[in-house]
Formats: structure tokens, C-alpha cells, sequence
């Protein structure tokens, strides 16, 4: 039983019935001012924040180190939906810019932080509970995915979620250990309680007057060296093999490849839900040798977790913690279609001449294959369908990440020059989306989704005055 979720206060948007509150002329900083001067009035000094212990907390919370280099002019801690419409109304009356923070995970930088203008947290609101009437989950926004599972690990039901990141993996879609079975995190949606850009709060489901909303919900995000392993290519034609051959549910596959100071290592995570690892699902990445953990790479090279039952929690323990904060990350996107072999091979070269080039400037650089299988896509569609609307399964969303070395504070032009370049070089196969949570911020997400007209209409309806594109940081192309 793995289920999805009420989910509180994900997207906010303006809809165009109620515009009651148009943008003023100001500028940005004294709309910022004017906001918080009247959030403080009305909601009190602590809930929203403007100096002190906790503000400086939240304004450094960011896991991208980027993104604690922003000063909020104020931060709003909401307890209540109620408060979050009151932050969102004054925010929309002054004109004010902002942005809203989950589990502060974002890559991209100034996407869940504003400079001159209002933050919400949802620090105070991370309530999850299970109604097994209905078999649903209720999550508010500020929980994070570990917390999540575990304290639903009694009932024997598990969120389609991620690790210990946040909520914010919903907008983008999200895909969860469970996905292959489940659809994207965000297809098992059931209801979500929207506050718009004016502060009007709406529920959106699949069958009412908002399920335009709801879909635009499922992938919208906060807008509405040189290569020459044998091993590594094995690895790669494994990873393609399984990509356009594998179509079990059950199965789950994530391949990553890292530079990690010059040194290269790679791992396969292969999960079954079942009592082995099926030889004709997982036997080509079985019989690749594997370099054993040496006290060299102890940091990056754990033994393996002994080949037997886990629960969802000791899987998602495989994944070692996100919590590690402090540096400059970055992260960026591809999607490469199963059937085309030499693609994983060229994405490979292409990556490794990228992080040899800059291999003095990163700490870490990564390439992920995650495997999109057609089963996750009908499962998806069954349950409603999303934007990101792929046309098919037999693909792998590819992320590229990097994280700069200590004392780095922003990527540097060299490096967003590079970044490009392998973009280009990479680029995805026809008609396949890119993943918004693992994506640049320049990359062209929206477009590549198979709903994006769709996606610009709903847009349109919801913000007429385009307030949210205007005033918050997130992906472009609406
Ligand atoms: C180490 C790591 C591992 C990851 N693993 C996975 C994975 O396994 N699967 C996967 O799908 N993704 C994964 N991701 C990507 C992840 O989904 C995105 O980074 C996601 O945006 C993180 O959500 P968050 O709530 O932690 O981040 P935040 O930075 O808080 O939010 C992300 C974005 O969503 C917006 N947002 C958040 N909450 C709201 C809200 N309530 N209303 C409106 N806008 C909101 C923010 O403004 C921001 O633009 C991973 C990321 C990292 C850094």
C-alpha cells in the first residue's frame, strides 16, 4: 500500500477572478519594507522576522551555499494555511518579491531565496498523518521525506517520495524509489491545497473546477578526461540495456558515476521488491567487476549492504544523508532514450573531458542515470496523468551535478561556460522531458514536457497579471 497525499500549500499562483490586489509601482526594496511592515502587524514579530537567531537560521538554511548568501528583508514562519495567505496578500498588494522554502534543497540558485523580499518557511509546519479510511497521506509542506517515512512506518504505508529532501520534489514532479511502480511522486496526488498569488486558498483535485490546477501541479514547480574504462562502459551498456529492456515494477535501478578529486568511481544501486535480485533483470550489472572499498576511498566507497530483505527506510539509508551543507552546488539535466546505446557512451565522454577540464574547481562531480520505465508512465497516466507528460517509458532522466570546493561561492563563468557546453553536447533524445528538481536554471524544462501548451494556457488563467514570473525565482518558458 504506497500511497499519496494531501498535500498543503504547494504552489502559489494568481488567478485571474480575483485580482484584487495589483502590483504597485514601488521599488523593489520599499515593496519588501512595505510588505513586512504590515506582516508584522498583522501576523506578530515572531512568526515574521526580520534580525535575531532564527531569522539568521533561516536565511542560511540552504543546502546550495549560494543561497544563504540572501538577505530576506523578512522571513514569515507560517503555522497555519491562514498565515500563509495573509503573507501571500501582502506580498501581492505591495509588489513585494519572494520566495518560498521547503526542505531548502534547490540546486538553482536563488530559486527557494530572495534578496529584497519576503521568504516563507515552512519550519513550523511539518505535520504528517494517515487516514486509513481513505488511504491517504496529509504532508505539510515543511516536511522532509525521512521524517515522513518514518513516522508512517507503523501504519505499513510509505509516501512516493524522496530521501531526506523536501516537499519541493513534488513540483517538480519526483521520482521516488517507488516510481517504477507508483508513476511520478507527484501523479499520486489526491488534493492540494493552493494559496494563490492574491492569497485566495483553493483545493485542487483531479474532478473540480481546479483540476486544470491539479495537473499543472505535477511537474509545474514553484510556478504553479577521458574516457577508456571497460568496466565503466560496461557499466554504461548495462545501464542502456535495462533502460529500454526492464519493464518490472518490482525493480529500481539508479547508476551514478563520480570524480571525486580527480578519482573516478561508480556505483549501481539495484533494489527488487521480492525475495532475490532477478538474474534476467539485474545479471549484466551482477557480472561487471567490482573494485573492492580500500581505506582510500573509505569516504566515498562503502561495502555494499549485504544482498537481502530491507525495509524502505534501510533503502533509502543506501543513499548516505543529504543533509551535508556548506558548499556551492549546481546541478543540471538530460534524458537519453534506452534504445540509443551510443548516447550513454557519448554523454560519459562528454562528461568526463567536462570534469577533467574542471577538475580543480569541484569537490565532487556526478552523472546519474535514473531509468524511467514504461510502467512508471502508465502508472501515472492511470491516476490522472502529469505535465511533464512523457510520450513513453524506456528512457533515463540524467543528471549532471557538481559541488565547488570549500570557500567557492558562486559557479564561476568558466565553469557555467562549460556547463553549457555539455548541454549542448548532451542534449535529450526527441520528445523526452527533462526533470525539473535536477535541471539547470537556464536549461529549457517546460518546453520539453509533452503538456506545455497546456501548461502555458493554465498559467495564463491563474496569473494573468504573470505576478508569480514577475516576482519569484524559478523556471522560465510561461
Ligand atoms: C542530494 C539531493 C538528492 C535528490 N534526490 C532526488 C530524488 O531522489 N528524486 C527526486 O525526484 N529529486 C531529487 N532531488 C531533487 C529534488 O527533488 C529537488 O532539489 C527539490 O526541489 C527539493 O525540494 P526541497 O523541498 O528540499 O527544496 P526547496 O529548495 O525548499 O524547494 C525547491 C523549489 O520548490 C519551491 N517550493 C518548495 N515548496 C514550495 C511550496 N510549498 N509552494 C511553492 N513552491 C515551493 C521552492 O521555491 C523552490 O523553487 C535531489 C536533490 C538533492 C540536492
Amino acid at each position: 500500500m504506497f500511497l499519496l497525499l494531501l498535500l498543503l500549500q504547494l504552489f502559489l499562483t494568481g488567478q485571474s477572478t480575483a485580482a484584487l490586489f495589483p502590483p504597485n509601482n514601488a521599488t523593489t526594496h520599499s515593496a519588501a519594507l512595505h510588505a513586512c511592515d504590515q506582516l508584522q502587524s498583522s501576523l506578530g514579530s515572531s512568526i515574521v522576522q526580520t534580525t535575531g537567531k532564527e531569522y539568521q537560521a533561516g536565511a542560511t538554511n540552504a543546502w546550495n551555499l549560494q543561497n544563504c548568501q540572501y538577505q530576506p528583508t523578512c522571513i514569515v514562519f507560517p503555522r497555519t494555511s491562514a498565515h500563509v495567505q495573509t503573507a501571500m496578500k501582502a506580498i501581492y498588494s505591495t509588489g513585494s518579491h519572494y520566495a518560498v522554502q521547503a526542505g531548502s534543497h534547490s540546486a538553482m540558485k536563488g530559486w527557494n531565496t530572495v534578496q529584497d523580499g519576503v521568504l516563507i518557511l515552512f519550519t513550523y509546519m511539518k505535520n504528517v498523518s494517515y487516514d486509513p479510511k481513505t488511504d491517504s497521506i496529509t504532508l505539510q509542506p515543511g516536511i522532509r521525506w525521512q521524517e515522513a517515512v518514518t513516522a508512517l512506518e507503523p501504519f505499513g504505508v510509505a509516501p512516493v517520495g524522496g530521501k531526506d529532501v523536501g516537499t519541493g520534489l513534488l513540483l517538480g514532479g519526483g521520482i521516488s524509489f517507488l516510481s517504477p511502480s507508483q508513476g511520478y511522486a507527484a501523479d499520486n496526488f489526491k488534493a492540494l491545497d493552493v494559496v494563490l498569488v492574491n492569497g485566495e486558498m483553493v483545493t485542487a483535485t483531479a474532478s473540480n473546477k481546479y483540476s486544470d490546477l491539479f495537473r499543472a501541479l505535477k511537474g509545474g514547480g514553484n510556478r504553479f578526461g577521458i574516457y577508456n574504462s571497460s568496466a565503466t562502459e560496461a557499466l554504461l551498456k548495462a545501464t542502456a540495456r535495462y533502460t529500454r529492456e526492464v519493464n518490472d515494477p518490482n525493480a529500481v535501478l539508479l547508476v551514478a558515476l563520480n570524480n571525486i578529486g580527480g578519482e573516478f568511481f561508480s556505483f549501481a544501486g539495484m533494489f527488487y521488491r521480492g525475495s532475490e535480485l532477478p538474474a534476467h533483470i539485474f545479471g549484466h550489472f551482477l557480472s561487471i567487476p567490482a573494485v573492492p572499498c580500500s581505506p582510500l576511498n573509505s569516504t566515498v566507497c562503502s561495502p555494499p549492504p549485504p544482498l537481502g530483505p530491507m525495509s524502505y527506510l534501510d533503502v533509502m539509508a543506501t543513499q548516505g544523508s543529504e543533509n551535508q551543507r556548506g558548499s556551492v552546488q549546481h546541478f543540471g539535466a538530460s534524458a537519453l532514450d534506452g534504445a540509443d546505446e551510443d548516447a550513454y557512451l557519448a554523454a560519459f565522454k562528454h562528461w568526463s573531458n567536462f570534469t577533467a577540464t574542471f577538475k580543480d574547481e569541484f569537490a565532487l562531480a556526478g552523472m546519474a542515470f535514473t531509468p524511467i520505465p514504461e510502467s512508471q508512465v502508465q502508472a501515472g497516466r492511470a491516476k490522472g496523468g502529469n505535465v511533464i507528460a512523457p510520450p513513453r517509458g524506456g528512457w533515463a532522466a540524467v543528471q549532471f551535478g557538481e559541488e565547488m570546493k570549500a570557500g567557492v561561492k558562486d559557479v564561476p563563468s568558466r565553469v557555467q561556460k562549460g556547463l553549457d557546453l555539455l548541454f549542448e553536447q548532451v542534449p535529450p533524445s526527441p520528445r523526452l522531458p527533462l526533470y525539473l528538481g535536477e535541471s539547470d536554471p537556464q536549461q529549457k524544462v517546460f518546453q520539453s514536457y509533452g503538456d506545455y501548451e497546456l501548461l502555458k494556457q493554465i498559467y495564463t488563467k491563474y496569473d494573468p497579471t504573470r505576478f508569480n514570473m514577475a516576482h519569484t525565482q524559478g523556471p522560465g518558458g510561461l
